[in-house]
């Protein structure tokens, strides 16, 4: 496996328009935002619309405004997964042709344990001109084969060292949707090498879909980034924020307290008072960050008021 090694630090949020953003996602927009920074890097942002079904009108700007509020300012034009369609065609032709793919119509019900296509479809292969085709009465997902042999290592920032037999455990996953719809693993896995991403900084809610992003790396030739998972951050009742759990939106107009309560939760030395600013209190976070006060651990309880 390559690995980014010594290019200079680019890191990214990638954020995905399902909704505003809750104090979980500015966690991971804040840390990726302080490590590049700290690092003299590149912070770059990528807005992952490709699953419209899930998307909220308006969340797109609102998650932009959001950032800008808060004084996370990105380098680059913003990279919309929603204008990549030939980029991600190229990367499933790149697979199809070296062998990795197959058009199945199982449902998850009807595959075996390992995403196997148990009824045989997979044996019409996955032709050109046939996995693009995914009109009714037979839509079929593509799904990456996994060789069963297949493990991958890499050691986390804040999940420590990490051991996934992919091959005998998670299996064969999707990469493009019975509706048509590109996976996130693909998308991911296409733009971070796009984009040159040297380092992946989000929750740990995402710590499973690392292994299906390498592989993909493998399969396409495409560098391997380091990788550091964030505590996710639970409610009051142990429940992870997300959007689909309905987690509060944080206020754009109240920066300051909404980059006070992360960084409490970054375990991160608190900004004096004096710091009275969303731009003063990001310059003393930079300068006093700490990224080994950050809890390694999945989750982390979030503070009471939000
Ligand atoms: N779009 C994903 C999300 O909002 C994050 C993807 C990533 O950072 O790899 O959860």
């Amino acid at each position: 496996m390559t690995t980014a090694g010594h290019s200079a630090y680019r890191g990214r949020f990638a954020p995905s328009p399902t909704g505003p953003l809750h104090l979980g996602s500015l966690l991971a927009a804040l840390t990726s935002w302080l490590e590049a920074r700290h690092a003299g890097g590149s912070w770059l942002l990528r807005m992952e619309d490709i699953d419209p079904p899930r998307e909220q009108a308006g969340a797109a700007d609102a998650i932009l405004h959001c950032l800008q509020q808060h004084g996370l300012r990105w380098d680059e034009a913003v990279l919309w997964q929603s204008l990549r369609g030939a980029a991600y065609d190229g990367a499933l032709s790149e697979l199809d042709a070296r062998g990795h793919l197959f058009a199945c119509a199982c449902s998850r019900q009807q595959q075996g344990p390992l995403g196997e296509c148990v009824r045989g479809c997979h044996q019409q292969g996955c032709r050109e001109g046939d996995w693009r085709d995914t009109t009714p009465p037979r839509p079929r997902a593509l799904r990456v084969s996994v060789p069963p042999s297949f493990t991958t290592r890499w050691h986390d920032t804040w999940q420590g060292p990490q051991h996934w037999p992919l091959g005998a455990t998670l299996g064969n996953f999707v990469v493009r949707r019975k509706d048509g719809l590109y996976a996130y693993q693909l998308a991911v896995v296409v733009d971070d090498a796009a984009q040159a991403i040297t380092d992946v900084v989000r929750g740990a809610d995402l710590l499973d879909s690392t292994p299906r992003q390498h592989l993909l790396q493998q399969l396409l030739g495409h560098p391997t980034p380091r990788y550091a998972h964030l505590p996710v951050l639970t409610d009051a009742g142990g429940q992870k924020l997300s959007k689909q759990n309905l987690a509060p939106a944080i206020d754009p107009n109240t920066p300051e307290r909404n980059l006070r309560a992360a960084l409490a939760a970054l375990g991160q030395t608190p900004p004096p008072v004096t710091a009275n600013t969303a731009n003063a209190i990001l310059a003393f976070a930079l300068e006093h960050w700490a990224p080994a006060a950050v809890p390694a651990q999945p989750a982390v309880a979030g503070p009471a008021s939000f």
